[in-house]
């Protein structure tokens, strides 16, 4: 089986922070043709695709969003005709560019270079703490390339090899054709449904595409915001397992009724089809677009799919290496989407996390008589130990635990996001 074509041709195509144009054009295009569906860029270049065709009347729809652009160089200046001064953008680790081959998107096409001098690194803010990022790298090329150019690490185009795809950027190229082929498969079957999506710029230095689109009110505030990422591999989970639900990131823990909702919709989808399957995991290896949401009120939530040579960075051989994900986990991730597009109840908040309760009132139905019997002192209690009721005595009397709604706990997280913004050249 070959790569679905969408995500070779986007896998193919240049893109770098703040210069992602290639891909959105690609988008752009292909979207415009596409039944009922309206697109239509933002104020700072984010493009969002509305599909909507027969929606269930007061049903609340879902924001998938993923990013455009992936770490890579933009040349500054020529230094002289053998050799250009060019800045990195993204997070990679300066042990990696010394003598690595980069390629720059040139006007006659791709032109190969290779790193002359180290890279100097800075250490530059992150949401969770501080990454070196290398700044100033010196280039060697045999041809003219001219400032603004932008460069990625010489990899070749995408191969498919033993169910993986090799990539010079799956994070989050992947993610973003996952998108278009949802569309794409919507708007074919002429699916009933709704679905926003939203592609950003900028990921790469901060989520700024994102805080773009927040700034400018891209997204309706009542729409409930999924982030979808490529996620380095982690112990507990596999590729080829099935996509992640991802219920937070370095920086957050996500939305426990979205989380719940997007759960139901996934366990539904593997009752229908056998071939389905999903994982479920703390994706901590890095930040993601659901933090600049949550940080604004947004209600927000992650999926992704599990990613090798996270940045291109292959920790095997410590060298710069091709990205890959499983197909198959793409392919299961694009169900998903279809399934949350037509999920015929929609997001209510916190109706899918009260799904539990049946099962806790059942087990509480079950066991609280032991639980009565207990405190009475009459069984198990070590001599010396207090007795009585202790701090679960709220148990018996109803009282409820507290209420997780509200974003108040993530105002620490907006004031790195404005202290980010504030600082960009
Ligand atoms: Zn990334």
């Amino acid at each position: 089986m070959p790569i679905p074509k969408t995500l070779k041709d986007l896998l193919t195509l240049p893109t770098a922070p703040f210069a992602e144009s290639a891909v959105m054009r690609y988008l752009a295009r292909t979207c415009a043709r596409l039944p009922n569906v309206e697109v239509a860029f933002d104020l700072y270049g984010n493009l969002l695709a509305v599909y909507r065709h027969r929606p269930r009347r007061g049903r609340v729809a879902l924001a998938l969003v993923a990013h455009t652009d992936h770490p890579g160089f933009v040349v500054r200046e020529r230094i002289d005709r053998r050799t250009v001064r060019a800045e990195f953008r993204g997070g990679v680790r300066p042990e990696y560019f010394p003598g690595a081959r980069v390629r720059f998107w040139a006007a006659r096409g791709w032109v190969r270079g290779e790193v002359a001098a180290p890279a100097r690194a800075r250490q530059v803010p992150d949401v969770a703490g501080s990454i070196g990022r290398p700044e100033d790298v010196r280039i060697r090329v045999p041809e003219p390339v001219a400032a603004g150019d932008l460069g990625m690490w010489d990899l070749p185009d995408p191969v498919l090899r033993g169910g993986r795809v090799y990539a010079r950027g799956c994070d989050d190229i992947a993610g973003a054709a996952a998108l278009l082929q949802m569309l794409q498969n919507l708007a074919r079957r002429r699916a009933a449904g709704e679905i926003y999506v939203l592609f950003t710029r900028a990921e790469e230095v901060g989520f700024v595409g994102a805080l773009g689109a927040v700034r400018a009110g891209t997204l309706p505030k009542h729409v409930p915001v999924v982030s979808i990422e490529t996620s380095s591999v982690l112990p507990g989970v596999t590729q080829g397992a099935g996509p992640i639900l991802r219920v937070g990131d370095r920086a957050a823990v996500f939305h426990p009724g979205l989380t719940a909702h997007l759960e139901r919709v996934a366990r539904e989808l593997a009752e229908r089809n056998k071939r389905f399957a999903y994982q479920r995991k703390l994706m901590d290896g890095g930040t993601c677009e659901a933090a600049p949401f949550l940080a604004y009120g947004y209600v927000a939530g992650g999926i992704c799919v599990a990613l090798g040579n996270y940045h291109n960075m292959d920790t095997q051989r410590k060298k710069i290496g091709p990205e890959y994900i499983s197909l198959s986990d793409w392919q299961r991730m694009v169900q998903w989407f279809e399934a949350l597009a037509c999920d015929d109840r929609g997001y209510e908040d916190a109706a899918d996390a009260a799904l539990l309760r049946p099962r806790m009132e059942e087990r509480w139905a079950r066991y609280a008589e032991l639980l009565a019997e207990a405190l009475s002192g009459s069984a198990g209690t070590a001599p010396g130990r207090r007795r009585g009721p202790g701090p679960e005595a709220g148990v018996a009397t109803g009282a409820r635990p507290p209420g997780t709604r509200g974003g108040g706990d993530h105002g620490q997280l907006r004031a790195t996001m404005r202290s980010r913004v504030s600082t960009r050249r």
